[in-house]
């Protein structure tokens, strides 16, 4: 087809490389890694103690201008534990959209809880308010200010919505629904780090977020992840339980919950701080190549993922939405084989054998997104 064919054209005169290979993204380390990282091999704390692990909290704090974060080994088990800070215990259910990366709904499942499905908006990708509204007006029941799922008896706790590919789902929307249906809001971030929507970080709309490092993601850690929240009790709660609960005492070993060894090491810190000193240049650069993509779309009949009003996406990863599952199944195939890296958007979960007889509410613009959204090249461009 042409249209591919131009395509792939772009993307090679955009990242102008000469390897044969364009990956999807990849990490870029020019900054003060090695320096950062031969400091924290030469201190001998390579471990869970170190300053970069608590200097790195302190400037992802200030980054977001969320009054607490707290470090974890990665953005999967800080999810997992901000389920459990906000009270998700076992039986609950917790509301979460089908379109996402697996470890939203993992983690779900690791807090003893279901994850149940509401539909995404086509716009945002992310969680839809109007679905979330429409599911609990159908399904839900507040008694004595707990909401209940009146069709599986569940108690409903926590909502997760997920901001994809870094652009923000209605995040204010949905902040009002669950006040009203008191159920708590724990924001699945891990995509959105330097996201910002109506003057706000994603992440800091929720009681409680979390954000991954992976080496996949803006800026890395190698693996790590982070929980953002303002709440000073949970902030607490958290680097409590992310350090198996032990009570600080000059010689004993006295734990008094059953805690996780989830606290990220220094090294992977050291490396973050070194990727977050470099951030405002990613998004920079990352939202420049955005640009160049969407002016090429604006010409193509394939639509590009754009940003919405308010809102200063990261960019992560871009998204181009094909007409159909046909052209989309034709793109991947030829991009792939011509050495350029493109991805289609995840398996909506409930499609998953593991969680495919979830309750779930109506979900025609997951399906829709499901079939046609496709992620290209993404990464940071070095500087010539
Ligand atoms: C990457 C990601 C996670 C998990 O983060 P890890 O650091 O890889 O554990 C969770 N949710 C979403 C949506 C992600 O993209």
């Amino acid at each position: 087809m042409d249209q591919t064919k131009n395509i792939l054209t772009l993307v090679r005169d955009l990242f102008d490389v000469k390897e044969d290979f364009i990956p999807l993204h990849v990490p870029y380390l020019n900054g003060n890694e090695k320096n950062y990282l031969n400091e924290c091999i030469d201190s001998t704390f390579v471990s869970s103690v170190g300053k970069f692990v608590n200097l790195f909290e302190d400037k992802i704090a200030e980054y977001t201008k969320a009054n607490h974060a707290i470090v974890c080994v990665n953005g999967t088990n800080a999810l997992h534990l901000s389920l459990l800070l906000v009270g998700v215990e076992k039986g609950d259910e917790v509301i979460t959209q089908p379109l996402t990366f697996i470890a939203t709904t993992n983690s779900i499942t690791y807090a003893n809880a279901t994850p149940v499905f509401v539909d995404v908006d086509k716009d945002t990708m992310g969680m839809s308010p109007k679905s979330l509204i429409e599911f609990l007006e159908e399904n839900a029941e507040l008694r004595d200010g707990v909401c209940y799922n009146k069709i599986t008896k569940n108690r409903i706790k926590a909502c997760m919505p997920m901001h994809t590919f870094g652009h923000a789902c209605r995040i204010e929307e949905i902040v009002d629904v669950c006040k009203k249906y008191n159920i708590e809001l724990v924001e699945d971030a891990a995509e959105a780090m330097g996201s910002i929507y109506k003057g706000k970080h994603l992440g800091t709309f929720g009681r409680i977020s979390a954000i991954s490092f992976n080496g996949n993601k803006i800026m890395t850690t190698g693996g790590g992840g982070i929980i953002l929240t303002n709440d000073n009790k949970l902030a607490a709660k958290a680097k409590h339980l992310s350090t198996q609960s032990k009570v600080p005492h000059k010689w004993e070993y006295v734990h008094d919950d059953i805690g996780f060894n989830y606290r990220m090491p220094n090294i992977n810190a050291a490396l973050g701080l070194a990727q977050l000193e470099n951030l405002d240049f990613f998004l920079e650069n990352k939202r420049k190549l955005a640009k160049e993509y969407s002016t090429f779309f604006k010409n193509s009949s394939v639509d590009f993922f754009e940003e919405r009003e308010s809102e200063q996406c990261n960019f992560w990863l871009n998204a181009i939405i094909l007409n159909n599952k046909e052209e989309r199944d034709s793109f991947l195939e030829e991009s792939n084989k011509k050495g350029i890296m493109t991805r289609p958007i995840w398996q909506l979960m409930n499609k998953l054998p593991m969680y495919k007889d979830n309750f779930k509410g109506d979900l025609t613009n997951s399906e829709w997104l499901e079939e046609r959204v496709v992620n290209i090249p993404s990464s940071v461009r070095a500087l010539k």
